[in-house]
This record gives C-alpha cells, sequence and structure tokens, in this order.
C-alpha cells in the first residue's frame, strides 16, 4: 500500500528553512486515540514510523505505542515520555514546548503523541503555535477523542433520535454552571472525577433535574474498563461506593438510557416519558 495515499506522517519542509548546517526537522501533533492502538489512525501510524522521537504522553499514548510493539510493528524512533506518572509532576506545558522546537531544530521529525484528539482539553494549540512561533514546520493529525469513543463502550451515542439533538463537553469546573439546556442536550464531562459531587448538583439544579441518567466509564478500553450507571441524585454516592478513579468519562443526559448497562428502571423511565 502506499503510504502518500493517507499522508506521508511528517509534513515536508518548507522551501528556504533549514539553514545552516543541520536541516530543519518537523513536529507532528498526532492524536493516540482513547487507548486502544485500533483506533489510531493511519495518518498517525505513517507519522509514527516515520519518526525519529516521539515525545508521549501517559494517558492514551503511551498504552498505544506498547499495543503496537506487542503486535510486532518496530517504530525506529527514540521515546521521550512526558506524561504524568503516578507520584511523579508531568513534564510542564512550555518545558515541552521547547522540547519539541529543539529537537525540530536538531533535525529530528518529532511526533508528539497525545491522548484522543489533541484539540480536546489537550493543549495542542499551544504547541502548534510554539512550533510556529519558532518556525518550525508542523502538523496536526487528528485523534479519536475519548468523549466520543468512551461513551460508545457503554452503547452510548451522544445524540439519538427522539432523545439528544445536541452535546458538549466541558471540564467538571466552572463552565458547565451556565450550561442550560435538557436531558436532550447530552453533557460530556473529561476530568470530572474529582469535581464529580459538585457537577452533579450544579446540573440537576439546572432543567436536566435530578433524575437525569448519568453514567461514568472509566478506564475505556483499558484493563480497569468499567461502567458505572446512575442519576444526577445517586452518581456521587455510586462514585464514592465503588472508589471511582481517573481516567474517566462522565456522560449525562437520557442517551444513556440506551445503553445496556443501565439498569431496568432507568430503561423503563425512558420509555414511559417519552
Ligand atoms: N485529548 C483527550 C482528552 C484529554 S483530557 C481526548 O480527546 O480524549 C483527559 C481526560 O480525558 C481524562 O481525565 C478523562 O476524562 C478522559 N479520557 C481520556 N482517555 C480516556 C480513557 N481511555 N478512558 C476514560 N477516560 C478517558
Amino acid at each position: 500500500m502506499s503510504g502518500s495515499r493517507y499522508g506521508a506522517g511528517a509534513p515536508t519542509r518548507p522551501p528556504g528553512t533549514g539553514s545552516g548546517s543541520v536541516a530543519l526537522g518537523s513536529v507532528a501533533l498526532v492524536g493516540a486515540g482513547p487507548g486502544d492502538a485500533g483506533l489510531l489512525t493511519i495518518r498517525g501510524l505513517r507519522a509514527l514510523e516515520s519518526a525519529d522521537v516521539i515525545v508521549a504522553d501517559r494517558l492514551g499514548a503511551r498504552q498505544v505505542l506498547d499495543q503496537l510493539a506487542a503486535e510486532g510493528v518496530e517504530l525506529a524512533a527514540e521515546v521521550v515520555d512526558v506524561g504524568k506518572q503516578p507520584g511523579h509532576h508531568a513534564v510542564p506545558q512550555d518545558a515541552i514546548n521547547a522540547l519539541l522546537v529543539s529537537l525540530a531544530r536538531d533535525g529530528k521529525r518529532v511526533v508528539r503523541l497525545k491522548g484522543g484528539d489533541p484539540y480536546v482539553f489537550g493543549r495542542g494549540g499551544e504547541e502548534l503555535e510554539a512550533c510556529r512561533d519558532a518556525g518550525v514546520p508542523c502538523e496536526v493529525v487528528p485523534g479519536i477523542t475519548s468523549a466520543i469513543s468512551v461513551p460508545q463502550i457503554a452503547g452510548i451515542p451522544l445524540t439519538h433520535r427522539g432523545l439528544a439533538t445536541a452535546f458538549t463537553v466541558a471540564t467538571a469546573h466552572d463552565q458547565i454552571a451556565e450550561l442550560g439546556g435538557g436531558r436532550d442536550h447530552t453533557v460530556v464531562l473529561l476530568m470530572g472525577i474529582g469535581t464529580l459531587a459538585n457537577s452533579a448538583i450544579t446540573l440537576a439544579r439546572g432543567e436536566r433535574g435530578s433524575e437525569c441518567p448519568v453514567a461514568i466509564v472509566e478506564d475505556g478500553y483499558g484493563p480497569r474498563q468499567r461502567v458505572t450507571i446512575g442519576t444526577l441524585e445517586t452518581i456521587a454516592v455510586q462514585a464514592a461506593r465503588r472508589g471511582i478513579r481517573s481516567p474517566a468519562v462522565v456522560v449525562v443526559g437520557d442517551v444513556v438510557t440506551l445503553s445496556p448497562y443501565a439498569p431496568e428502571a432507568l430503561r423503563t423511565r425512558k420509555a414511559t416519558q417519552l
């Protein structure tokens, strides 16, 4: 199969750059998807195959590299891990930006492998800007975001005819207080476990009400994958009881009733209300 059809991965160098003794390298910001190598794009794989250095996050990215290795896909690139390890601090964003630029200036083809999609709460825009400001050629390879792919593990579509016509992806911070909308407007919370109890109260106060169904999918596509379903009223207690941990995606809205994991009471409640 010709690589070019799906994109060669690293961008070609613009003419006129690369003065001096070392030719200028490049950076590709690649979305790794939610942590299953099968959900990496072909363009992303091509970029990994042609990279000299891979600068990887822990969440999503690291698992994908490990799975590729286990499947016998040999990558020549050196891997630099900038993700948060339990008990350690992640490399600060400024240092990551500087690293990408300096590697590219050393002539390397760099892949910055990021969990999910680089632009969904991934600070990909900042990394792109840093590269552009430094005159480093940079392309973005979109990835499958956890916001959409992790709910699907629990059989939950974010929109569904008759149940939901819109969805919002947010973190569980201040912005959801002003979100508005009812149970037909699905809310997906990323990084939402620490503030789950507050978010549930905030959303229940609005049009959605305390009976609104909620699903939490932990560690989607990973070894700790688990689905918990309740309502805005019950979910914080359920989460505490079950020791729910990050990473997890929280889905709020009537689409949750479509999940085969939803208890019968929730499924029938929906049916009688329609
Ligand atoms: N750019 C990423 C999101 C980064 S924010 C994307 O598009 O997916 C990190 C948050 O994403 C986590 O706190 C969690 O809410 C969610 N997340 C990412 N991968 C996940 C996974 N495999 N399972 C559950 N949640 C995940």
